[in-house]
């Protein structure tokens, strides 16, 4: 029998997150309101919501400085006016994934391993993400359209691994998570099923009870990528998160993306690394920005980042360097720089 009181307590933390996940910050005034900013004195303008909408969880927001418009969390979020300068070497499609289709929802680029995407939106719209031009729609699939996925990676054996991804996989609800979850666990030659989502960090409190329950009781080996750029991303609450899935057995990694003014210095990257090790994370990848139209004010250059992380290694253990990437289209895995 279930302890009444328990069950109370965790269909509250089921709305917590579902509640904000429904109440996210979505209008630029209301946002520089919060953060007690002037808009008539707004340095970095504002441009291309039509095309990608403003959308930040209101616990992300509340790790913003007050009245600092180069807060490097702002910036992640804030649609700049530099989003529409043109340049050519930024496309719509930079990795060419619409080449990879294999089924709806469904990518597979690397031997052993394929990316399925659970959830068609993300908690949080990141200036920089390529998804900014992504068919969403398209690439949704229903249960249906799973089950082509599913198939497929059953009738290929040298498919270990499943990468859940998105959108956001954990924007999905937990009924969704568990079907698939089930589906996934009854294909043999499957061990790991990887989780690739920025939601412990942006709104901790979808770590919940159901969630953790899920992830604990399956028999493939879990790993949870988190997306984590600033050490400033990091508090409490996110501590809290990686606690307990790491309490439960979950490998925990980080990738981030190394970003013109929130984190293109040495010593932001170390703070970083040092801040999610203090969490029981461990940095996996740094990645340069992807060449997509609108985020030219994002781009560093490869030279730069191969000196950045030259740099870290002079500082850290190696278990604290992240492996420094580019993805490019037709290789057989990301490239690596560093
Ligand atoms: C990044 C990525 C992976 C995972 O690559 P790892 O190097 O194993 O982290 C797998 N499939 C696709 C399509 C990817 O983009
Ligand atoms: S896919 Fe990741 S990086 Fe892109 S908008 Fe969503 S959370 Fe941000």
């Amino acid at each position: 029998m279930t302890d009444p009181a328990l069950q109370l307590i965790q269909s509250d933390t089921a709305e917590k997150w579902q509640q904000i996940l429904a109440d996210l910050i979505t209008d630029p005034k209301e946002l520089l309101e919060i953060l007690e900013l002037d808009a008539r004195q707004n340095p970095l303008g504002e441009h291309g919501l039509e095309e990608f909408a403003l959308k930040a969880p209101r616990p992300f927001v509340a790790r913003i400085r007050k009245s600092d418009w180069h807060d490097p969390l702002l910036l992640q979020i804030w649609p700049d006016q530099r989003e529409a300068l043109a340049s050519k070497a930024l496309s719509k499609d930079p990795l060419q994934e619409s080449r990879f289709n294999a089924a709806p929802g469904l990518l597979h680029k690397y031997q052993g391993r394929v990316l399925l995407t659970a959830a068609p939106h993300c908690a949080i719209h990141c200036r920089y993400c390529f998804r900014r031009h992504f068919d969403y729609a398209a690439n949704t699939p229903g249960r249906q359209q799973w089950r082509q996925a599913l198939d497929q990676i059953q009738q290929d054996s040298s498919i270990h691994e499943v990468i859940l991804s998105g959108g956001d996989p954990l924007a999905a609800s937990d009924r969704l998570l568990a079907w698939l979850i089930d589906e996934l666990e009854a294909i043999d030659h499957l061990t790991t099923l990887r989780i690739h989502t920025r939601l412990p960090v942006v709104i901790p409190q979808r770590i919940s009870p159901p969630l953790l329950e899920l992830l604990a009781r399956t028999r493939l080996r879990v790993v949870l990528v988190a997306h984590c750029n600033h050490a400033q991303e990091l508090d409490q609450a996110v501590s809290g998160a990686f606690s307990e899935l790491a309490a439960i057995g979950v490998t925990l990694l980080n990738q981030s993306v190394l970003l013109a003014e929130v984190n293109d210095n040495v010593d932001a990257l170390c703070k970083l690394s040092d801040a999610l090790f203090a969490q029981g994370v461990l940095p996996y990848y740094l990645h340069l920005p992807d060449q997509v139209a609108g985020t030219s004010h994002f781009q560093v250059q490869e030279e730069q980042g191969i000196a950045l992380v030259r740099a870290m290694r002079a500082r850290m253990p190696g278990y604290l360097v992240p492996r420094l990437a580019r993805e490019i289209p037709g290789a057989d895995s990301k490239t690596l720089l560093l």
